[in-house]
């Protein structure tokens, strides 16, 4: 299935329309919490929409967590590489957590924060959803606790970032964790339709220019391996959303930050695209 969250409830994408179910949930948050979405398969549909008018919501508008894996694609350790000299890859996956304020849906807007505007970045990153939740995961089992895989996109102030990483803040979480920082969608896609192991193959556009284009099995660590290692910290629900790196193009090595009227677009094969239009600040108080 192909599921998505609507301002009207949930549902089902059938060819070019959104067939709304007839299921009590406002969003698929509040249906993986209460079971997961098998209930989603043979609901009855109560309205349809097309597809391209539809204003989606992100899968999940408000996640329990928002978890992303970072230095997680080989070419994206050589980019670093190429900029700090002696890099090397993280030995076991790295994460931090950024607030579920940030997560915003597939065509918002992504708002330039008025403290930190210069260098806003984007980062395409394959995300999945928890469905069943559990700590001390094992990898050769921690697919069954996922309830499929979206898109998002971790956008970054790199200022913020260089003061975290330089110790003049304690969190990563504030350079990823500004209010539209985390678009997500366009749906979720169930298990039952992802070909494991993973190959999809993923990227990001600005304003008609590709930066990032990859396939997940260049990931460093695999996601079950990411899952496993996560939910050693953490015990992981039904909702949580973790995002597996961002393979390399981001706009910090290329020298090109995104600026107000930038279009970024992040597909991912099989699960589609996000459009998120840069807008300042000051528009945040218009919607
Ligand atoms: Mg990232």
């Amino acid at each position: 299935m192909r599921l998505v969250s609507h301002s009207e409830g949930i549902g089902r994408i059938e060819g070019d329309e959104v067939a709304l179910l007839d299921l009590p949930y406002r969003d698929l948050g509040a249906c993986l919490a209460a079971g997961g979405v098998e209930s989603c398969r043979d609901a009855t549909v109560r309205k349809r929409l097309p597809l391209g008018e539809a204003r989606l919501l992100a899968p999940v508008p408000r996640p329990p967590k928002v978890i992303c894996v970072g230095i997680n694609y080989h070419d994206h350790v050589e980019e670093l590489r190429s900029v700090l000299g002696a890099f090397e890859a993280p030995k076991e996956p790295v994460f931090f957590f950024v607030p579920s304020s940030a997560v915003t849906g597939p065509n918002d807007p992504i708002y330039m924060p008025e403290i930190a505007p210069g260098q806003v970045d984007h980062e395409c990153e394959l995300a999945v959803v928890i469905g069943r939740g559990g700590r001390d995961l094992d990898a050769s089992t921690a697919w069954r606790h996922v309830a499929g895989i979206t898109m998002a996109n971790d956008v970054s102030a790199r200022d913020v970032q260089a003061k975290a990483m330089g110790g003049q803040i304690f969190e990563l979480s504030h350079a990823k964790g500004f209010d539209s920082f985390k678009p997500m969608g366009p749906c979720l896609v169930t298990m039952d339709e992802v070909e494991l192991p993973l190959d999809l193959e993923i990227s990001c556009s600005v304003s008609g220019t590709e930066y990032q284009r990859a396939r997940t099995s260049a990931l460093v660590f695999d996601v079950p391996t990411c899952l496993a290692l996560i939910s050693r910290y953490v015990s992981l629900e039904p909702g949580d959303v973790v995002l597996t790196g961002s393979p390399a193009g981001v706009g910090f090595f290329q020298g090109r930050f995104l600026v107000e009227g930038d279009v970024v677009e992040v597909s991912g094969e099989g699960i589609g695209t996000l459009r998120n239009v840069v807008e300042p600040a000051a528009k945040r108080g218009e919607r």
